[in-house]
């Protein structure tokens, strides 16, 4: 077996601290992996001048995997935001935001068990935006959609559902109202729909799924949208279980422009996994961050590079950690360290292996 090499991004605040255990848990797990460590963040502008160095972009186009902690983004002035310069670097059109309760993490709801699709590179994110007038008294932001970018999010919305033995996909719009835009991304998905008949399709409108998924969650298994609705829908699904902290994501990149052609590593589509919190600049250095976030990302790289046994040892050991009171961070109302975390999800998983 080829051993995949990711580049793996420290980041600021507790990314270090995150970083460090993730690293320990994954290994522990029995994954064949190999680490490229890279700069970006703030960190990287006091040691190299750029939030984003170019060896840092050499790597991931590279290895073509990513590992990453949370960066730093000044607001309002300052340099770029790394996460947004990345995903356009590489083309990071799927962002993946699975959304599972899980028993230790204190929720309104049990039995939730979804994943949001969320397109992420056009509609209103596409930043195309003016003033009608001199005097700046109103202005007009465009939402794109393409047939082309439509197309690739659903067909990766359906692959996902096959590939994880999920049963159904929601596109969820509002095409009601947004005729032609979100018309488009509703027609597209009707029609890729009638390519895998395997799996059940439907749609909904945005307004009435935010009702639904606070009412029955349960009800859902993949959301599949545009970007402004999965932006929303996404942090939404998060607050079903739990808040963000406990939360992972999947950035997935264009695949290769030729099917069939010659597995060439460099054609290979580029993925980056990271945990959905910031840099949680309040607890940082001291010991006490909760890595669940950024170890549950590690698992759907694990996935990802067809390492599954090893993603499911991780995400068993995980669980038994936070089942526990004793051994859950202080964000779950435990009294846990980072490293007293991490060492329970490592015992959990060598238990779980003799
Ligand atoms: P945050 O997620 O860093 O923190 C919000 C609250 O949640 C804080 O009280 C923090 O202590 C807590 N928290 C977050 N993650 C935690 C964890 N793993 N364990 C325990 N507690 C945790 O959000 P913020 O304060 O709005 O942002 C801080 C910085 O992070 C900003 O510079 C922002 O731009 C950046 N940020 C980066 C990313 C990313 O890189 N993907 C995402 C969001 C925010």
């Amino acid at each position: 077996m080829t051993v995949p090499t990711v580049s793996l991004i420290e980041g600021d605040g507790i990314g270090p601290e995150i970083t460090a255990a993730t690293v320990r848990a994954v290994e522990a797990a029995g994954s064949q992996l190999a680490w490229e460590r890279v700069d970006a963040g703030a960190g990287a502008v006091a040691r190299h001048g750029d939030p984003l160095p170019a060896a840092t972009l050499a790597s991931i186009q590279r290895t073509r995997l990513a590992l990453k902690a949370p960066l730093a983004t000044p607001s309002g002035g300052g340099y770029r935001s790394v996460n947004v310069t990345l995903r356009q670097h590489f083309d990071l059109y799927a962002n993946v935001r699975p959304a599972r309760t899980m028993a230790g993490v204190p929720s309104r709801f049990t039995g939730v068990d979804l994943v949001i699709v969320r397109e992420n590179t056009e509609d209103l994110y596409a930043g195309i935006e003016h003033y009608v007038d001199p005097r700046r008294t109103a202005a007009e932001s465009i939402a794109v959609i393409t047939r082309f970018g439509s197309e690739r999010v659903i067909v990766y919305a359906f692959e996902y559902a096959r590939r994880h033995g999920r049963r159904k996909v929601t596109l969820v719009h509002k095409a009601n109202i947004l005729k032609m835009s979100n018309g488009l991304f509703l027609e597209t998905g009707r029609e890729v729909a009638t390519r895998y008949p395997d799996i059940e399709f439907d749609d909904m409108i945005v307004d009435a799924t935010a009702m639904k998924l606070v009412i029955a969650p349960e009800r859902f298994d993949v959301i599949v949208t545009m970007n402004l609705f999965g932006d929303i829908l996404s942090d939404l699904a998060a607050g079903l279980i739990g808040g963000l902290g406990v939360a992972p994501a999947a950035n997935i990149g264009a695949a290769p422009t030729a099917p069939g052609a010659p597995a060439d590593p460099s054609e290979r589509a580029c993925a980056m996994f990271e945990a959905v919190h910031g840099t949680a600049p309040d607890i940082a250095g001291k010991g006490i961050a909760n890595p669940t976030g950024l170890m549950l990302s590690a698992a759907m790289l694990l996935e990802h590079v067809e390492q599954g046994e090893a993603a499911a040892r991780l995400r068993a050991g995980i669980a038994a950690a936070l089942a526990s009171p004793e051994t859950r961070t202080g964000d779950l109302g435990g009294r846990a360290s980072t490293e007293q975390f991490t060492d329970a999800v490592i015992r959990a998983m060598v238990a779980g292996n003799a």
